[in-house]
């Protein structure tokens, strides 16, 4: 038997679809992947190189559980620079990934009989981490109609006696919505006065599109410094997913906690990926903003590609790399009936691979990745228009099963 810890969340949805993928293509269909959150350039030359460098030094020893002290200063110097807050090292702790930092601070920070608030539509991570760590999982909607903002009031509602913490994920994963200034700072007074953290994921923050402010980490600093951890990482911005960094900055006592826990988890994240992310974050900036034109010509381009198709509504985002549309007007109760049936349909028999809303608490939608090149991103939507098409011609039909 295994522990109800255990049973208590499925695995991770975002990653069952790369599962799949990997499993089609090795038997030599030619899928086109717009479900993985993972960027498809490599890593930036002068990154790889920092880590090969690391090996050949032989800097492949253990180094302090919570990462190298010049890590932690560039992790400093890079928050200072992108939005003028200070942070001292000792406020930082290195993380395998975003993930593991989030992991760490629910560990940290929540038990039974704590009421934990998120958003949704949201990434499936945040909530299970909520729950693995015993605690309750409250959550609050976002809606397409006014482009899945989160409303302050909305949260403010949710509140209660119990709230031990908000998780505010910005830009926000599926759905790409930034939380604006205003709205974080009234849920921080609400936090403040009610004596809950805020967690704010940031792993999306160098992927903004347009020119709008989003000074996140100051509005806490300003309104709730003892009681705020900002998570960031360097998968996105740097395509960087398989090296595994991320980072947890918050009130001492609380990073102390987090070091804590990790310390009999998995200790320091490689020596090698901290010499790389030293260098990341130190190095040339100019390949974060290339990736991030290139996401925005991506973006909309594929938005314009699937305005063709009246039933596929899609809100524009304006961070992160995903498209997250409305597909019910496909579904039917005697055809593909859920949006996991559609991503399974569309997957064996177009051969395009998508997230299905569920994974993100809001069925009826979809959600498309746009980390891809421009030729795949056209060949997939082109794809996933035909198999609209295919659907109004043979309504009725049932999912098949079977690749
Ligand atoms: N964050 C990415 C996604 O949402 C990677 C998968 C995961 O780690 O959940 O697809």
């Amino acid at each position: 038997m295994l522990s109800p810890r255990a049973a208590r969340v499925p695995a991770s949805q975002t990653q069952q679809v790369t599962l799949e993928v990997t499993r089609l293509r090795r038997r030599g269909i030619d899928v086109i992947d717009l479900g993985a959150g993972e960027p498809d350039f490599p890593t930036p030359a002068h990154i790889k190189a920092a880590g090969i460098s690391a090996i050949s030094g032989d800097f492949t020893r253990y180094t302090p559980n919570a990462g190298v002290q010049e890590l932690r200063e560039a992790i400093c110097a890079r928050y200072r620079a992108d939005y003028g807050v200070p942070f001292e090292p000792d406020d930082v702790i290195v993380a395998a990934g975003g993930k593991q930092a989030l992991f760490n601070t629910a560990m940290a920070l929540c038990g039974a009989g704590d009421q934990v608030i998120v958003h949704a539509p949201g990434w499936p991570s945040l909530p299970a981490q909520v729950q693995l760590a015993d605690a309750e999982v409250v959550t609050v909607r976002t809606h397409p109609e006014d482009g899945f903002r989160l409303h302050a009031a909305a949260v403010l509602e949710a509140f209660t006696p119990r709230t031990r913490a908000v998780v505010v994920n910005s830009p926000g994963n599926p759905t790409g919505a930034l939380v604006s200034e205003d709205d974080l700072a009234e849920i921080a007074d609400a936090a403040s006065r009610r004596g809950a953290w805020i967690v704010l994921d940031l792993c999306y923050e160098r992927l903004i599109y347009d020119d709008v402010a989003h000074n996140l980490p100051r509005v806490l600093r300003e309104r709730l410094p003892e009681r705020s951890i900002l998570v960031g990482s360097l998968s996105k911005s740097y395509a960087m997913t398989g090296w595994r960094c991320g980072w947890a900055i918050g009130p001492a006592e609380l990073i102390a906690a987090c070091n804590v826990v990790q310390s009999h988890a998995t200790s320091n994240v490689s020596s090698i990926t901290q010499r790389a992310a030293i260098e990341a974050l130190t190095g040339p900036q100019d390949c974060v903003a290339a990736m991030r034109d290139a996401y925005r010509e991506r973006r909309d381009r594929v938005l314009a590609w699937l305005a063709a198709e009246s039933r596929i509504r899609c809100v524009r985002p304006g961070g992160a790399f995903y498209l997250f549309p409305d597909i019910s007007e496909l579904l039917s109760p005697d055809g593909l009936r859920t949006s996991a049936d559609f991503a399974q349909a569309l997957l064996r028999e177009a051969h395009v691979a998508v997230t299905p809303g569920e994974a993100f608490d809001a069925p009826g939608f979809l959600r498309l990745s746009y980390a891809a090149s421009l030729a795949r991103l056209e060949a997939g939507t082109e794809r996933i228009r035909a198999f609209a098409d295919a659907l109004t011609r043979g309504a009725g039909r049932a999912p098949t099963t079977g690749a």
